[in-house]
């Protein structure tokens, strides 16, 4: 599929979204859009950034009858930031359909302009879940019998914050036969039991293909003995990106490299869970105003925040679940264009950054010096690790010492040390072979991978 209007969507919306600037479908927007279409249930994996909020957001409007003074659809979304993207994306619809009402339901917005909405009920309502139950449960407010799609965005965020309690109320006040659409980056058996109370247990899952975007280049960056403030601003100065995200996996961290760049004359915003509301709303509107050019946040900001632009991606620590590094990630190379994410690490933090580099995904290693960049050849361990310290797996000392055994003989003889240290060094060699042949491989798998990150990026500039 390669166009909008080929979807057979009414010309008003092909129209609007040619006037938003939307010409051709993403892919998840290609596989999503017929089936939602359809009226049919599903699940699908998908990355911010992919395009997966107009992949509702199309099929939910077209299948609106604005005609009717109805409450018609509900986005329930983990966080109020992610709630407010998808209602400025719903609501920029509103210009080319002047009968279509849309309103946000979470805490940022006010509740008592919420309910002045009871009289003329919005067709999409968009929150996060306790607002969400709170409004729809109210006496006084909506008739829900017309409710005909619920869409769970980034559900897994939404499991993951306990939030399927109130989800559950929310589905207990809907007509059975509602339609439920269902975002998530991954998919575990439990939320899939929870999922399954709602669409049945036959779905559409594409997989944890997508863990990391194509369009994403991941750098892990040993930063030696500099410190880890030190390291930023060497790297800030080096790389001078155009747009940074800084991650750090602790709001006491987030505050002190908020305040190390200020001390060093480096503007930046901070985004942590230690502000408050008012002040998320602020940082959020100073973060888009794109008057900086580094955020320093906490994971907070890792999910479902669609920030354009995002060039560079640094995490200056790993988060206790490493897993959580892909969101971070994915704050870049959104939609078509390509980013950068770069992992600090040391000898002391070596440990994770290897658990990491074990999932399965290209990356390249590099030293930072003060003043410049330089790619490592040799690779995340062998770098951090002084050659002395290496260890052996027990499987390699146990056929260490058996080859010394072996070239023990009963009697002493002549030149009987020689012969066992010539058995010890061949099992010693055989190991070498075996590390320098796993780094090829590694090197090589990661030029491939460079390769088709490269193509990618052409067949998307094509
Ligand atoms: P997501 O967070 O996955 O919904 O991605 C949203 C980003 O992709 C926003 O910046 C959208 O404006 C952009 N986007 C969504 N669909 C399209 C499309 N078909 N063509 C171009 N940009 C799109």
């Amino acid at each position: 599929m390669s166009r909008f209007t080929e979807f057979n969507l009414s010309p008003e919306l092909c129209r609007a979204l040619s006037k938003l600037g939307y010409e051709n479908p993403s892919p998840v927007q290609s596989r999503v859009i017929p089936k939602a279409l359809q009226g049919k249930s599903l699940v699908c994996q998908s990355e911010t950034g992919s395009g997966k909020t107009h992949s509702y957001l199309v099929p939910m409007i077209e299948m609106t009858d604005v005609n009717l003074s109805r409450l018609q659809n509900i986005v329930i979304c983990p966080s109020r930031e992610l709630a407010r993207q998808v209602f400025d994306f719903a609501f920029a619809f509103t210009k080319y359909f002047p009968k279509l009402k849309v309103r946000l339901y979470s805490s940022e917005a006010d509740v008592s302009q919420n309910k002045e909405g009871v009289n003329v009920p919005p067709h999409i309502a968009i929150g996060t879940p306790g607002r969400l139950k709170e409004i729809l449960s109210d006496s006084y407010c909506f008739d829900l019998h017309g409710v005909r799609r619920v869409v769970l965005d980034e559900a897994d965020m939404l499991l993951e914050l306990g939030y399927f309690e109130d989800i559950d109320d929310v589905y207990q006040k809907l007509p059975e036969s509602v339609q439920t659409m269902v975002f998530s980056a991954t998919m575990n058996t439990e939320l899939k039991c929870r999922l399954e109370r709602y669409i049945g247990s036959e779905f559409l899952f594409q997989g944890e293909k997508d863990k990391t975007s194509s369009r994403v280049a991941h750098h892990f960056v040993d930063i030696k003995h500099q410190g880890v403030f030190e390291a930023l601003r060497s790297f800030l100065t080096v790389r001078k990106p155009y747009f940074a995200l800084v991650f750090a996996s602790t709001k006491e961290m987030v505050k002190k490299t908020q305040s190390f760049l200020k001390e060093n004359g480096i503007d930046s915003v901070m985004f942590s869970g230690d502000l408050d509301q008012r002040e998320r709303k602020q940082a959020i509107r100073r973060i888009r105003s794109n008057q900086y050019s580094v955020v320093v946040c906490s994971d907070l900001l890792a999910r479902g925040i669609d920030l354009e632009d995002v060039s560079d991606v640094i995490s200056l620590d790993l988060p206790s679940d490493s897993s959580y590094y892909f969101h971070r990630a994915g704050r870049t190379g959104r939609f078509d264009k390509t980013g950068d994410s770069w992992i600090f690490y040391n000898a002391d933090s070596l440990g994770k950054a290897l658990e990491l580099a074990s999932q399965g995904f290209a990356y390249d290693c590099n030293i930072l010096k003060k003043d410049s960049l330089v790619r490592n050849p040799t690779g995340l361990e062998k770098n951090a690790l002084p050659a002395k310290k290496r260890t052996f797996s027990e499987e390699q000392i146990r056929e260490v010492k058996k080859a010394k055994a072996e070239a023990k003989s009963d009697k002493v003889k002549p030149g009987y040390k020689k012969k066992q240290k010539m058995a010890v060094e061949k099992v010693k060699n055989k190991f070498r072979r075996q590390a320098i042949q796993k780094s090829i491989k590694a090197k090589k798998d990661a030029r491939y991978a460079e390769k088709a990150r490269r193509k990618a990026e052409r067949d998307a500039a094509k």
